[in-house]
């Protein structure tokens, strides 16, 4: 029977494929597809581990001491039970052999399956035994990666050639943002988790992917079933699961609709982006990772408006990137853009962006009740002098190489002003003395604190421009978690006191002849181009993927006109509808 679960958009697209359901614990297990021909081979490393885990198995129990508990030398059992217990071995094998997953995939898909049946098991004693089943594949998945594993591809969820298998769609309970980054250029052509809010970073690193999806579907985990039919409909926010012939035929026409649209859009690529009152207009990428750069210039991107650095920080094991790694990086953005400019934002480590805990470093980031108001972003940075210092010296020598900007997150204090200041005029010392070349970097804040925008002539008295970090701004301005789905239907970008605060920053920087962008998602928005140019904006930095959709509204755009009707909208009680019937794009 056919079940609808509801959530919220993050993605836009329509996807239908097989679900592969993940647990939030096993996103590092490697996702791909094996080539038919080494289906044998495959199957021969799975029983390999097998047979490794059930010797481990066999020594632990011979070592047993004698005055312990008959109970572990049973459990022991059950473990060996349940390696060979035909649910679990043969069950596996058929992923391989029938679907292609590699070994560690297979195993981790019909783990996914036993435990979703212990989990409704009556009984308390059988429904414990999911621990043990767990333990067991846990066990087998260790001894898969000690192999020698000639036909992996790499990164876990990397691509290889899977045309002719069933798409396939993750469904997660949660995926936090590094995780999620495993999955670009992965197997899945879909994305679902059971939690998140559209501008969590999960959410916008899977937009970063341009595949649909969507988050916050509360229930999707436990009602989809590992490798059902689902359709995700990344426009409505709706998941379907085991949908029907006609509405599978009816999502398969509107899924050929929006291939036809793409492809219309992107013949804009390289069409300036221009008003029709011929007012020039930048639409930038924002980019999480240096691979992405190259998607920014297929765009038509005129630059990179935001880099995550963070996100270099990531998935490390304990090692944090030195200052020659950073470098590395931002050149390599810098050289992919060929003279286009790259605006670095330095960490924004913390909220929900926690680093893994460090071995080669004591950082001062723990636990604490509040996150997304701790020592996050450049509050962390200043409180990380050394580190600090190696990412401005690693950017700066970076500008040698091309156009590079420094903008700085979570801005609020004009005492923190004098800090960065301080900290990027040793980092040029520094790489003076050592003789290291670089050229002067424009500075640049976040306005994502509501402080922030209400001082913003007094921020630009110090920076050479800002960027709107809309998606903090809205969390700050309305006290709502972006990353919390319970409270997601109040995190709403119309609401007229943001709005303000982005007209304000708007019009003050302009005043002052300062650059001013905005960076967050409202920027790739279509609903909000029109008003945003009428706000004055002219610079816009999104994930690639938007830009060609946000090309078409700019050069529809009279953005003169449109100016005139700001004031209304700011003042309407539901900005939306008014800006929907007042600013209406001309068609071309
Ligand atoms: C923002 O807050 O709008 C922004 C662009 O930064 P991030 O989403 O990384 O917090
Ligand atoms: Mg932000």
């Amino acid at each position: 029977m056919s079940i609808q679960v509801f959530g919220l958009p993050v993605s836009r697209g329509v996807a239908i494929g097989r679900a592969v359901l993940v647990a939030s614990s096993r996103v590092d297990v490697a996702h791909y597809f094996i080539d038919p021909a080494d289906v044998d081979h495959e199957v021969s490393r799975l029983r390999d581990a097998r047979n490794e885990v059930a010797a481990e198995l066999v020594t632990l129990k011979s070592e047993v001491p004698e005055e312990a508990h008959a109970e572990l030398v049973a459990l022991l059992d059950v473990h060996l039970m349940l390696l060979h217990d035909e649910l679990l071995a043969d069950a596996t094998k058929q992923w391989i052999a029938e679907r292609h997953y590699n070994a560690e995939w297979a195993m981790s898909a019909q783990l996914e399956v036993l435990a979703r049946q212990f989990d409704e098991m009556e009984d308390d004693y059988l429904r414990e035994r999911k621990a043990d089943i767990e333990q067991v594949v846990e066990r087998v998945l260790k001894a898969l990666s000690r192999q020698a594993t000639p036909s992996e591809p790499g990164a876990p969820g990397a691509a290889r050639d899977f045309a002719g298998e069933d798409p396939l769609i993750l469904v997660a309970n949660d995926i936090a943002p590094a995780d999620m980054l495993q999955f670009k250029r992965s197997v899945f052509t879909g994305f679902v988790t059971d939690v998140g809010g559209r501008t969590s970073h999960t959410a916008i690193v899977a937009r970063s992917m341009d595949i649909p999806a969507v988050v916050g579907a509360r229930e999707a985990s436990r009602i989809v079933r590992q490798d059902d039919w689902i359709v995700v409909d990344g426009d409505a926010g709706v998941i379907i699961v085991n949908p029907s012939p006609i509405v599978l035929e009816e999502y398969r026409f509107r899924q050929r609709q929006i291939e036809l649209e793409r492809a219309k859009l992107n013949r804009l690529r390289h069409t300036p982006s221009v008003t029709l009152d011929g007012q020039a207009v930048d639409l930038l990428a924002n980019i999480e990772l240096p691979s992405d750069a190259a998607a920014a210039i297929d765009a038509g991107a005129v630059g990179v408006g935001l880099f995550r650095s963070e996100f270099l920080f990531m998935n490390r094991e304990g090692q944090l990137p030195d200052e020659n790694e950073q470098f590395e990086a931002y050149r390599a953005v810098v050289l992919a853009l060929g003279g286009l400019p790259v605006t670095i934002r330095t960490v924004d480590i913390g909220a929900d962006k926690p680093l893994e805990r460090m071995s080669n470093h004591e950082l001062r980031h723990e636990h604490t009740l509040n996150p997304a108001l701790g020592l996050r972003a450049i509050r962390w940075s200043l409180a990380e002098p050394e580190m600090f210092g190696q990412q401005l010296r690693a950017i700066l020598r970076a500008s040698a190489f091309g156009k590079v900007r420094v903008l700085v997150p979570m801005v609020a204090h004009l005492t923190e002003v004098h800090q960065i200041r301080q900290a990027l005029d040793r980092a040029k010392e520094e790489l003076r003395d050592k003789g290291q070349p670089y050229t002067e970097v424009e500075l640049g804040a976040m306005i994502e604190i509501p402080a922030a925008a209400l001082m913003v002539s007094s921020l630009l008295r110090h920076f050479d421009f800002v960027s709107i970090g809309t998606n903090d701004l809205i969390q700050y301005t309305l006290a709502i978690d972006r990353a919390d789905e319970a409270v997601s239907h109040l995190y709403d970008p119309w609401h007229p006191a943001v709005l303000r605060l982005i007209e304000q920053t708007i019009a003050t920087a302009n005043a002052m002849g300062r650059g001013v962008s905005v960076c967050g998602e409202m920027a790739g928005d279509p609903s909000f181009t029109e008003l945003l140019l009428a706000m004055g904006l002219r610079s816009f930095s999104m994930h690639p993927a938007q830009i060609a959709s946000i090309k078409q509204r700019v050069l529809r755009a009279d953005a003169r006109a449109l100016h005139g009707q700001v004031g209304a909208v700011l003042s309407a009680e539901a900005p939306e509808e008014a800006c929907a019937s007042l600013m209406k794009a001309r068609p071309h």
